[in-house]
């Protein structure tokens, strides 16, 4: 039994979930749970790195959050120590990676930023010398 408000407060917090993490699982909760393959760099029980499929770089690999956050723009503060671990990481594996002359961090949100997996993520390349500005 619960009364009217728990339902009220139920239902925010339902349509506040749908904002952040959305309706469909994407290809890399897939990756994550291991039903689809993935070149694996690094995991944890927060964040999984692995190759990006189609490279744009000599060395490009991606930093997801294990949590199906959208994107950047959906993340909330209670994210913020999650978010610098991604970046945390992201900087362990470019080392690991052997970028030692640099690399480009880049993160795509929504229709303008040229997201294409809606599921948050950090790129990373190297291995090249890249240009600015971005395309
Ligand atoms: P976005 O355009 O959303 O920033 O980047 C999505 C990235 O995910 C793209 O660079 C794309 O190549 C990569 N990607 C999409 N599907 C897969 C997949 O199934 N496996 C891997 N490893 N990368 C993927």
């Amino acid at each position: 039994f619960s009364s009217g408000s728990d339902e009220v407060e139920k239902a925010k917090l339902a349509a506040a979930a749908r904002e952040k993490y959305g309706k469909e699982p994407t290809i890399f909760s897939k990756i994550i749970d291991k039903t689809i393959p993935a070149d694996i760099i690094y995991e944890d029980d927060k964040v999984l790195a692995f190759r990006d499929v189609n490279p744009q770089a000599p060395v490009h690999f991606l930093v997801i959050p294990k949590e199906p956050i959208i994107g950047i723009s959906k993340a909330t503060d209670e994210d913020t120590q999650l978010l610098g671990y991604l970046l945390n990481t992201a900087r362990k594996c470019a080392v690991s990676e052997g970028l030692s002359n640099g690399y480009r961090i880049v993160i795509n949100d929504g229709k303008d930023g040229a997201q294409s997996v809606f599921h948050l993520h950090i790129h990373v390349l190297g291995g090249r010398q890249m240009g600015w500005p971005p395309g």
